[in-house]
């Protein structure tokens, strides 16, 4: 396929997912204003990064350091400027790496995570590091996420949300979740939506609400989510499960 075809394929798929986002948002009484598209870009080389940021694409989103420090260099190199948000599990060991090209770490899940990139920001960031605490709806911490209601000193949530609004180098912004795959997605993101409120409640900054994907995604606007995470429905099916 040559960059022309590619660029109108992604133009095309990027309208579509637009349409969704501002039919579901009508649906729900709210303005598609209020609903950030975040371009889920992993396995799909720099050029579609370069292409959906010509697009009009400001947020792009990567789940593994060792593909997305290249790629945020290579946007560097070409001059264009994206919002990079880290979306997936994190090694502590990783930490440093990722402050230096993030702009938001979206699955912090432990009291220990958020110290480790509170350290690293502090080491060679001037603006604080904007962090979401990924919530395990189901409770399910093996999967990732912090775990609500359940006094776990280091995955518990409200005391991963405490660490990270107490920290320094970083700024609460909100929650992150995925729905469970054997949950129907309203009843999953009306959970999250009662804990995010509950969060606003103990730190009135903290807003965001990531949730939704391809498959989910007019479920999440209804349920107040104010940045959907859209990889396939706009660059394609992956072919490997991530
Ligand atoms: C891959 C991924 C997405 C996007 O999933 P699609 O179903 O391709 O839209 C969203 N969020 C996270 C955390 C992901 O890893």
């Amino acid at each position: 396929m040559t960059a022309a075809d590619r660029r109108s394929q992604l133009a095309t798929a990027r309208q579509e997912v637009q349409q969704r986002i501002a039919r579901a948002c009508t649906a729900a009484g709210r303005d598609p204003a209020e609903v950030t598209l975040v371009a889920i870009t992993k396995t799909y080389p720099a050029s579609d990064v370069l292409l959906l940021a010509e697009l009009g694409i400001t947020d792009v989103g990567e789940n593994r350091d060792q593909e997305a420090a290249p790629k945020a260099a290579e946007l560097v190199a070409a001059g264009a400027r994206v919002r990079w948000h880290f979306v997936g599990q994190l090694q502590r060991n990783k930490a440093r790496s990722v402050v230096r090209y993030a702009d938001v770490v979206e699955s912090v899940d432990s009291v220990r995570l958020a110290t480790a990139l509170d350290r690293a920001a502090a080491e060679c960031r001037t603006a604080p590091l904007d962090v979401l605490v990924q919530i395990s709806i189901d409770g399910d911490a093996t999967r990732g996420g912090a775990v609500a209601d359940v006094d776990d000193p280091d995955r518990g949530l409200w005391r991963v949300a405490d660490a990270v609004a107490a920290a320094g180098a970083l700024r609460l912004a909100g929650v992150m979740a995925v729905a469970p795959l054997d949950w129907e997605p309203d009843r999953a993101f009306a959970t999250l939506s009662g804990l995010a409120t509950r969060l606003t409640e103990r730190h009135p900054g903290a807003t965001v609400v990531s949730a939704g994907m391809s498959g989910d995604l007019e479920a999440a606007v209804r349920h107040g989510a104010t940045h959907v995470r859209i990889g396939s429905s706009l660059l394609g099916m992956r072919n490997t499960l991530r």
